[in-house]
């Protein structure tokens, strides 16, 4: 028994010791950031250039590693990649409904498909940050919706990643690929929430609704992910087409007894299913000259379609579908007529007592409606 008591003493001391240098050496990883929210970058609408942010929304990243109660001074890389559709229910969650690539080889585009990493003064995707112990940056949003992942690697010598350490730093791997460095990973999901789908076939003039969607699966997103907006814009929109359908159908029996017409009004582009930039022809650019879209962005946009603006219903003889640029005779709520006038200042009349703004004031052949 006396013996015994001296080796039970010298295992208490040899677990003191070992709590000493396992645990007092406190090594530790920490990576956080600060955001008020993980919208897309949204441009100022009255910016001379709408088309790209010049100053993208930003969140703050700070990375610390601790060494005996003391910053520790390793080497970091961080880069930005893009996460891969998970081809789940929801595609559009991680791609944003893009199903063109990201690109990262202009500073622009950069900036709109990806993000960036800011390091004195400009983005980049790539960041690698020698022998600080604490380093903090900013983190550009993309104007581009979708998920966006933050690789972080740091340098720690293989002799430190023991059991201890990992369970001290959880979240944390080996780099296979880049074996003197660990890595975690940061998902930020960068979405506008809340958007919901106007409802409704594509492409067909005679289903029970008062609207058409024409717009069709030649740009480079994913097939019916074009067609979201705010709840207040869906609902102002179907309104808007019910109108246009009652008034027409009124005034039209007068001119085309005894039924008048029934016509849909057709709608193009609303805004993708989380929002942000919705570059129609997948290059992370708007083109406005040529039909794309400044907006869109947020769900407060749609473009009636100009060529083919009211689709009659199917089975009726007569009935001239018409163009933005058409001119209509169309009476009013109250009973009186209009004066002769084109489909588009007729749809824009309406559309502004419903809070609408039209955003291509000198083109007959082109409608962009902005809820306000
Ligand atoms: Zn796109
Ligand atoms: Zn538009």
């Amino acid at each position: 028994m006396i013996k015994k008591i001296p080796l039970v003493l010298s295992f208490f001391v040899f677990l003191f010791c070992m709590n000493l240098s396992v645990f007092g050496q406190d090594y530790c990883l920490m990576v956080g950031y600060v955001y008020d929210n993980l919208l897309p970058t949204i441009p100022p609408r009255d910016s001379v250039d709408p088309c790209h942010a010049d100053h993208p929304g930003t969140l703050s990243l700070s990375a610390q590693c601790l060494r005996n109660g003391q910053y520790w001074a390793i080497d970091w890389k961080f880069e930005l990649i893009q996460c891969l559709a998970s081809g789940g229910d929801d595609p559009c969650w991680e791609t944003g409904c893009h199903t063109h690539p990201r690109e990262w080889d202009t500073e622009r585009k950069l900036l709109t498909s990806f993000g960036g990493l800011r390091t004195s003064g400009n983005y980049q995707k790539l960041l690698e940050i020698n022998q600080q112990g604490l380093v903090s940056f900013d983190v550009a949003k993309p104007e581009a919706s979708g998920v966006i992942i933050l690789k972080v690697k740091a340098k720690i010598p293989a002799g430190i990643r023991t059991d201890n350490f990992w369970r001290m730093n959880r979240g944390w791997h080996p780099d296979y690929e880049d074996i003197d460095f660990i890595y975690t990973s940061i998902e930020f999901p960068f979405h506008v929430l809340g958007l919901v789908e106007l409802a409704g076939p594509i492409n067909e003039a005679n289903p029970d609704r008062s609207y058409v969607k024409v717009c069709g699966t030649t740009n480079p997103h994913t097939e019916g992910g074009n067609y979201y907006g705010t709840q207040a814009m869906i609902n102002n929109l179907v309104e808007l087409a019910e109108e246009v359908r009652t008034l027409y159908k009124e005034s039209t029996k007068n001119l085309y007894p005894p039924n008048g017409f029934d016509v849909k009004i057709s709608f193009n582009d609303l805004s993708l299913m989380y929002g942000g930039i919705y570059d129609v022809v997948g290059d992370w650019e708007c083109h406005p000259e040529g039909g794309g879209h400044w907006y869109h962005r947020e769900g407060k946009s749609v473009d009636p379609n100009s060529s083919v603006c009211l689709v009659c219903d199917a089975g009726q003889t007569g009935c001239p579908s018409l163009s933005s640029s058409s001119m209509v005779e169309i009476i009013k709520k109250d009973g009186t007529w209009h004066d002769p006038m084109s489909v588009k200042e007729w749809i824009v009349d309406i559309a502004s007592e419903k809070g609408f703004d039209e955003l291509h004031p000198d083109r007959e052949d082109r409608i962009h409606l902005e809820l306000e």
